[in-house]
């Protein structure tokens, strides 16, 4: 890896635990709206359909289909209603909650901290996120990651996402990188792997469950970046 001098890194379950800090705040929720009674289903249930609801909402705003206003004061209803159950205006309330709470979640993958002052020693290290500002920088300071990084590139300040290769031709020059010079580690395969290997970088998938189909490099827990840098 002598070749890479900048270092990539996705926020969102890569070094930020979104799916822990997400699910506490999404349980706490589920309790104090009694969504049992109203949905009529157990939390896991609803977290699983949530998980897939939010994630095509987010596809969706990739593509600009729907806008940030759309897919936050609709996203727990489109929930709701796969469960029967229509109620915009407690939607709005519990997004309220949910943006309110869910970004100040402390919890970061396993040994990130560990893994990023090693990494820091030699390589120029960076963060690119898919999200919105306000909400990002709330983690990002939070959970203490700020002063690792040289450039945090979030998608909503440049008006570019993931995988659109114009990110990362935005990332190679405020980090004054050539494109040889850069990897990208994430956890979704599209926008993380495939938008940084279109863009001619390197990178390493680091999915949630390991994946067998995916012959090229992959790390299952970030302490194994210490074995590849
Ligand atoms: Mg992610």
């Amino acid at each position: 890896m002598k070749h890479i001098k900048h270092i990539f890194f996705d926020l969102d379950d890569t070094l930020w635990d979104f799916e822990k800090n997400s699910g506490q705040v999404l349980e706490q929720l589920f309790a104090e709206f009694d969504l049992t009674g109203k949905l009529k289903t157990d939390f896991v249930t609803f977290h699983s359909t949530y998980k897939k609801t939010n994630s095509q909402l987010w596809l969706q705003y990739a593509k600009k289909e729907i806008d940030k206003q759309y897919l936050r004061n609709h996203r727990f209803n489109l929930v709701f209603k796969q469960f029967d159950y229509d109620n915009y205006d407690e939607n709005l309330i519990i997004t309220d909650h949910y943006l309110n709470r869910a970004p100040k979640g402390k919890h970061l993958k396993e040994d990130c901290i560990a893994v990023l002052e090693y990494l820091k020693q030699n390589y120029q290290l960076h963060i690119i996120t898919n999200g919105f500002k306000e909400i990002q920088y709330i983690k990002i300071d939070g959970s203490g990651l700020r002063n690792y990084f040289s450039n945090i590139i979030i998608s909503e300040e440049h008006n570019l996402t993931k995988p659109d290769e114009q990110i990362f031709r935005l990332a190679e020059t405020l980090s004054g990188a050539k494109k040889e010079e850069c990897i990208m580690i994430g956890d979704n395969f599209t926008s993380d792997v495939e938008g940084a290997l279109n863009a001619g970088w390197e990178a390493i998938y680091f999915p949630g469950v390991p994946d067998k189909n995916y012959t090229g490099r992959s790390i299952s827990h970030l302490k194994q970046l210490k074995d590849i840098f």
